[in-house]
């Protein structure tokens, strides 16, 4: 017997609980191999077959086209801020940056290291509460490409459909934290990125789907494990891959298609941020969500109350009833429920009943 807890973590974060399960039924003797897939060479037919079928299940799921790469790589979603500028923007070209908060700001800052960008849109002055209207978006008609990051973890903004850009100008997008959330249209982008540890498996691994026209911009010299090209034609297989967090991510879309796909998980999604966002709002202002209601996100939902001291004692006696990892960002303080497809409903609920409880105690 074991116990689980209520799990809002912002990442790594809640898996599900039938992969945890598999993964420990398997730890010993994959599959008959006599091991665990941590023990076993990334070159063997049965560690290709893991990474080849996780990478089949993506696209199904995803509905990716067939004239996109995918890739599993180290280094997290920060390396890819960087590489991607390095990859897809060439010599004295330009980028432009969508900046809806902390996540596409550090993105924007690691471009400006190497090269030009222009910032389109900054919700910096609004403290990050709200998205840009189309009309505020003038992008370059030069540019390299459009970056993007579809849900804000720390501000919990979410972009509810792609911003449109010119055409033959990529679009780039960083969807760590709502990655698998939902269906996506992924032929409207050049290149999408997001680190696995919030809705696809273990910290570790970083998945990649970029257009194979795009390769063609990778310039010479790069540092082969910085270099799309290389990367996307090896298979993610240049060199050792982190084996054991493509393993358990093929689990969870595994998981996730069992549950019948992205659509049946926006609806799971869109139940359990509903009912918080209801708490919130019926709350006669005792809880206040940071982002503007049109902008909200399904995934991490940050909130205030009237001061610090109550917001610890929220976070310390939820703790008590189980309800682990609502504690906003450092950087801003205040609560922080994050709400990935692993986490039940009935969490979600045991978090309102809890909200209301609360209130109720100390309001
Ligand atoms: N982008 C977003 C939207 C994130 O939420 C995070 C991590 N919380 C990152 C990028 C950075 O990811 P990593 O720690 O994998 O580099």
């Amino acid at each position: 017997t074991y116990k689980r807890v209520h799990n809002f973590n912002a990442g790594p974060s809640i898996l599900p609980e039938p992969v945890l399960l598999q993964a420990q039924a398997e730890m010993l003797d994959y599959q008959g191999t006599g091991m665990s897939v941590m023990e076993m060479s990334h070159r063997s037919k049965e560690f290709e077959a893991i990474i080849q079928t996780a990478e089949a299940d993506l696209r199904e799921l995803l509905g990716i086209p067939q004239n996109y790469k995918v890739m599993f790589l180290q280094g997290g979603a920060s390396l890819q801020f960087a590489m991607l500028a390095m990859n897809l923007r060439p010599a004295g070209a330009s980028a432009d940056y969508i900046v809806t908060g902390a996540w596409s700001r550090t993105a924007l800052k690691e471009a400006q290291k190497l090269g030009t960008t222009r910032v389109v849109f900054n919700g910096e002055g609004e403290n990050f509460t709200r998205l840009p209207e189309p009309a505020e978006l003038q992008f370059d008609p030069n540019a390299a490409y459009v970056h993007f990051c579809h849900n804000e973890t720390i501000h919990g903004v979410e972009f509810k459909s792609e911003p449109v850009v010119p055409e033959g100008v990529p679009l780039v997008c960083d969807m760590s934290s709502d990655f698998l959330s939902q269906p996506v249209d992924v032929s409207k982008y050049g290149l999408i990125y997001a680190g696995a540890q919030k809705n696809a498996g273990p910290a570790g691994v970083t998945i990649v789907i970029i257009r194979e026209d795009l390769l063609a911009r990778v310039p010479e010299k790069m540092p082969v494990m910085l270099d799309y090209k290389v990367l996307a034609e090896s298979g993610s297989l240049h060199n050792t891959p982190p084996c054991y967090a493509i393993y358990i991510t093929g689990l969870v879309l595994k998981w996730l298609k069992n549950l019948g796909g992205l659509n049946a998980m926006y609806e799971i999604n869109r139940e359990k941020s509903e009912m918080v966002y209801r708490a919130i709002d019926e709350s006669g202002g005792y809880y206040r969500g940071h982002a503007r209601p049109e902008a909200r996100s399904i995934m991490n939902i940050p909130f205030r109350m009237a001061s610090e001291e109550l917001e610890d004692l929220f976070v310390k006696e939820a703790k008590k009833a189980d309800l682990i990892g609502l504690k906003g960002h450092r950087s801003v303080g205040g609560l922080r429920a994050s709400l990935y497809n692993a986490l039940p409903v009935a969490s979600a609920r045991a978090l309102v009943e809890f909200m209301k409880d609360f209130q109720q105690r100390h309001g």
